[in-house]
């Protein structure tokens, strides 16, 4: 998708500080954080939100949650508050399927 800033980021023609990065998902910090630790989970893929998943995307929800579960053990979250969050409908902001990973001190809601 041309002008979706999270394609833009994973075609790197936008700065991101990219926290992890496999052949379909990629992790960067919120640049707005709701939380000490904020990331976002994004597909490579461009999916438009919840309502564009099939059951086609059942190994790819699994490596998000696993991704998911990695980077807050590497945040030292386990022992702690957590959260991993979607947004959807007037709730989600930007049109391309993504992962909110929150977790320390709330600052906002997502
Ligand atoms: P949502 O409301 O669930 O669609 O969340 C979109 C999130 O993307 C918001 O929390 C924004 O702060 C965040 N965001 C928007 N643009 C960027 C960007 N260029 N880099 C990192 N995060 C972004």
């Amino acid at each position: 998708m041309e002008n979706c800033i999270f394609c833009k980021i994973i075609r790197k023609e936008m700065p991101a500080d990219l926290k992890y990065e496999s052949d379909t998902v990629v992790v960067f910090p919120d640049i707005n954080p709701s939380a000490d630790i904020h990331l976002l989970i994004v597909p490579k893929k461009h999916i438009g939100g919840i309502k564009d998943l099939n059951e086609s995307h059942g190994l790819l929800l699994a490596e998000i949650f696993q991704v998911a579960s990695k980077l807050a053990a590497e945040n030292n979250l386990e022992n702690g508050l957590y959260r991993v969050a979607v947004n959807a409908g007037k709730a989600q902001h930007v049109p391309h399927l993504h992962f909110h990973l929150l977790g320390g001190q709330w600052k906002k809601m997502i």
